[in-house]
């Protein structure tokens, strides 16, 4: 699929925007009658918010052609405001292009038509009103609802709510930022141990019903998706990666006596890690979306069915590093130091029950 808009596509958002200019500042009409009587003049123009084509003003390079051509990154401008967006790419942003199409279209809603148009538009308008707090793009999917929207909705959902998380969690990985906290003394550190490992073992379960139920919101093929449902399983994703974010904070931060380090080594990070697998949903939904897309044009009457697997799992020998460290606190002794510090991995099922977990994307 080329990046450029589909003549359906120009259409709807010329009559969204009521075939006037969407630039606050501007509004100019932009058709009208021309000097052939059976003509109209059109100056007006459906522009690409995030550029088309490579070195295109906006450009992503991260978006796929399907999000590229979908009616969420069009814009009704006349020939002069596209010439002044595209001149200065920088002023002129994607968040606020998007707000002024948002504006604009309002504003044409309460010119239109009935009072009763009105009050249907506004009833259809409080749906939306769950996403006031987000960036534009979220709400311009919610409302245009391009072909594969529960996926680009849900893509951009959980980028937005979780950028924050996954960056806390590489920052603390990294050694960028810690925090001081509770000391824990020798005599205490085998029931500590044991506290931690409770803890991670009660944080791994949700993840799997949480990324079920997100496959179930996006409904089976020739039905909508539940946009309701879509918003709250990623609040409940993004609620999980903050616990772990919370969890992997309060351990880097708890100190120990230098013989005791292997003691917190062990749960620390681990959680982080499966956490970080899940970073690249947005993107693996717009890649699949895509895929989908150019094989229903290949073959119309034909579902797909993607599957993405999600594979938590526990760093290699580490169930048996835990229990050496165990069995040297039982006996009162300092944990003995790991003899290799191995960080590759393998599917080893240890005392916490990780496991694979799948997304499956039906189109
Ligand atoms: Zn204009």
């Amino acid at each position: 699929m080329p990046p450029d808009f589909s003549k359906k596509t120009v259409d709807t958002i010329a009559k969204r925007a009521g075939f006037r200019c969407s630039n606050p500042d501007c509004g100019a009409a932009t058709v009208g009658p021309n000097s052939q009587s059976d003509k109209a003049t059109t100056i007006g123009e459906a522009a690409h918010i995030s550029g088309a084509r490579p070195n295109a003003p906006r450009f992503d390079e991260a978006k796929t052609d399907t999000v590229r051509s979908a009616i969420t990154n069009g814009i009704w401008l006349c020939r002069n405001c596209q010439k002044l967006i595209d001149a200065d790419a920088s002023r002129y942003s994607i968040e606020l292009l998007l707000i002024w199409r948002e504006r604009h279209e309002k504003k044409i809603l309460r010119e239109l038509g009935t009072e009763t148009d009105r009050i249907q538009a506004e009833l259809d308008s409080e749906r939306i009103e769950q996403f006031s707090q987000y960036p534009a793009i979220i709400r311009r999917i919610a409302i245009d609802k391009p072909d594969g929207w529960e996926f680009t909705l849900t893509a951009e959902l959980f980028r937005h709510l979780t950028k924050q998380d996954f960056q806390k969690l590489k920052d603390l990985e990294s050694g960028m930022y810690n925090t001081i906290g509770e000391h824990v003394y020798d005599e205490s550190a085998l029931e500590w141990l044991n506290q931690r490992i409770r803890e991670m073992s009660t944080m791994v379960a949700p993840a799997e019903k949480l990324l079920e139920r997100l496959s179930n919101s996006w409904g089976m093929p020739g039905e909508p998706g539940n946009m309701d449902e879509i918003h709250h399983t990623c609040v409940l994703l993004q609620r999980w990666i903050h616990q772990i974010v919370e969890y992997e904070e309060r351990v880097h931060a708890t100190l120990v006596s230098d013989d005791y380090i292997e003691c917190k080594s062990v749960v620390t990070g681990i959680l982080a890690l499966q956490a970080l697998k899940l970073e690249n949903i947005p993107e693996t939904l717009e890649a699949m979306l895509e895929q989908a897309i150019k094989h229903s044009e290949s073959n119309p009457n034909e579902t797909l069915k993607l599957s993405h697997e999600v594979v938590f799992e526990l760093p290699q020998n580490w169930d048996k590093r835990v229990r050496g460290v165990i069995k040297s606190l039982e006996k009162g002794m300092a944990p003995p130091l790991p003899d290799d510090n191995t960080t590759t991995f393998s599917s080893v099922l240890g005392w916490i029950a990780l496991g694979t977990i799948l997304f499956v994307f039906i189109f």
